[in-house]
């Protein structure tokens, strides 16, 4: 149960407290935020809205902690992140239960997500170790006009403070991601978690608590990010944040000052579907993809355009696979569960409508029953519909059929986003040229868009995204290379 055992001096009453100096708080504020349950939309917790000042006080405090992280050997700094991996780990029940409430995630899913967490803070760990305990050595006899009188030693110093604001949809997931590399590579952390998701994450952030970690070193500062989220990005002691999440990232950019920016954005995932594919695979691919969590993946398949003379028989393949998921509450394991708000339930049903109104197939009823909308495959979708071009998050499909590969990567190419996409066919030749014709950061060649495995690169572009994440790619993002050149009176040739 959450705020139960070990995790008891997490929460007061029924509020769940912030964590900062290493200890559990009540905001002075008096004000909590609750967080409605997406399947019974009823109070399911509540949590502190903190305020401006003790926002000040938590960057402060991270100031003075990471100074002191940035001299903990590196390998002792590896120590404590495998030991809250192992913790982490060890909790996954009461961390899944909390997914399962707040974000409506099902039951296995949501355990899966926390052992991953675990597996990802270790491989941050080893990565670090190997990745920061090398530097590069250059001599200056390889530039045009110089001798052999310089040594320069570089290596990877930290940037200082990071802000880490992950989304609703993989809040303990995607919080690790960031905390796990800008730990190793000697910064120290404040999360903002999402308001859906922030139970989840304080129990998470227990775990490093438990682990042993500096105080001051980790905090998590709780509240809506509409209220707080300006004050904390825009904050002159941060020195890097690492986003994840839709539009509101494109604001941060043009706000926040000249420090490293790592932005994870909103998706229209393409998977364009070729005469030769495996219409059995893809149709498989296009259920995993399309609809696991209910659409709500970044990396979700959001649209499928395929060769019209192979559409009619994958429309009927998806069409007998969306008739066999289940659909009803996260506890029973259900395919399909209530999206995260009715919000954004009443935007994807925007979509439908629109769509409806100009003349889309339904190849099923549409069915909503407050924030529980049944999965929804929409043939012969035109470029004139917003369901075409807009992200749904959430259980519903556009078909495209398209007459040229042109024109899928045309279609592809006309999306402001350009995080994944995906190409269906037996002929390696045609999939790499459609691989590098796509203006995404990553296709997956026969299989549909993912973020995993952990360790990959893992990039947007366009509005998708600045910078490139995977736990090799954010070490490297969370640390500044510094130089000493020793400079030598004579020139100096190795055995010379
Ligand atoms: P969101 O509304 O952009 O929220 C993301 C985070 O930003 C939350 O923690 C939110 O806090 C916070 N926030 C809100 N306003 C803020 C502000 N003014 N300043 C700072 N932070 C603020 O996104 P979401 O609905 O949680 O997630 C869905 C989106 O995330 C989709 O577009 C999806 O594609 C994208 N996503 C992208 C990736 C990727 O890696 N590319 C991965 C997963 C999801 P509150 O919850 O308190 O508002």
């Amino acid at each position: 149960m959450a705020g139960n055992g070990v995790f008891g001096e997490i929460i007061d009453g029924d509020v769940f407290k912030y964590y900062a100096d290493g200890e559990w708080k009540k905001s002075s504020s008096g004000k909590s935020v609750s967080i409605i349950n997406p399947t019974t939309r009823k109070v399911q917790y509540k949590v502190q809205a903190c305020t401006q000042e003790e926002v000040n006080k938590v960057m402060e405090i991270a100031k003075v902690a990471q100074k002191a992280w940035a001299k903990t050997p590196l390998w002792k700094r590896a120590e404590l992140l495998h030991k809250a991996a192992a913790i982490l780990k060890e909790h996954k029940a009461p961390i899944g239960e909390c997914l399962v409430k707040e974000i409506a995630k099902p039951a296995k899913d949501s355990v899966t997500e926390v052992v991953r967490s675990g597996d990802l803070v270790s491989y941050c760990a080893e990565e670090g170790v190997r990745l920061l305990g090398q530097g590069t050595f250059l001599v200056s006899d390889s530039f045009p006009g110089n001798e052999r009188t310089k040594y320069c030693l570089s290596s990877k110093i930290p940037l200082g403070v990071v802000l880490a604001i992950p989304p609703f949809n993989y809040p303990v997931n995607l919080a690790v991601s960031k905390i796990g590399p800008a730990l190793i590579a000697g910064n120290s952390l404040v999360l903002k978690p999402p308001t859906q998701g922030a139970v989840a994450c304080l129990h998470m952030v227990h775990c490093f608590h438990l682990a042993g970690f500096p105080k001051g070193l980790i905090s998590c500062i709780t509240g809506k990010g509409s209220e707080i989220g300006d004050f904390l990005t825009m904050h002159p002691g941060v020195n890097c944040i690492s986003f994840t999440g839709g539009d509101t990232g494109i604001a941060i950019s043009k706000k926040a000052g000249m420090i490293p920016l790592q932005m994870e954005l909103g998706g229209k995932d393409a998977c364009i579907v070729l005469e030769d594919a495996d219409l059995d695979l893809v149709a498989s691919n296009i259920i995993k993809g399309g609809f696991s969590y209910s659409g709500q993946r970044c990396t979700a398949v959001k649209v499928v355009l395929v060769m019209e003379s192979v559409a009619d028989t994958l429309v009927e393949k998806v069409k007998t696979k969306v008739a066999k998921l289940t659909v009803g509450p996260p506890e029973d394991n259900c395919d399909i569960t209530p999206v995260v708000s009715e919000s954004s339930a009443n935007f994807i049903e925007g979509l439908v409508n629109d769509a409806k109104q100009k003349g889309a197939t339904f190849c099923q009823e549409y069915k909503r029953d407050g924030n529980l909308i049944w999965p929804l495959l929409l043939d012969n979708v035109r470029p004139d519909m917003r369901i075409a071009w807009e992200e749904p998050f959430g259980p519903v499909l556009p078909v495209i059929r398209i007459g040229s590969i042109e024109e899928g990567i045309h279609h592809c190419n006309a999306s402001n986003f350009g995080l994944q996409g995906c190409v269906f066919t037996k002929d390696i030749n045609k999939a790499m040229l459609i691989s590098d014709a796509m203006e995404t950061g990553t296709v997956q060649i026969n299989s549909a868009p993912a973020r995993g495995p952990d360790h990959f690169p893992f990039q947007g572009l366009k509005d998708s995204g600045i910078g490139s994440q995977g736990i090799t790619n954010s070490i490297n993002m969370m640390t500044k290379v510094k130089s000493t050149v020793i400079n030598l009176p004579t020139p100096s040739y190795t055995m010379g």
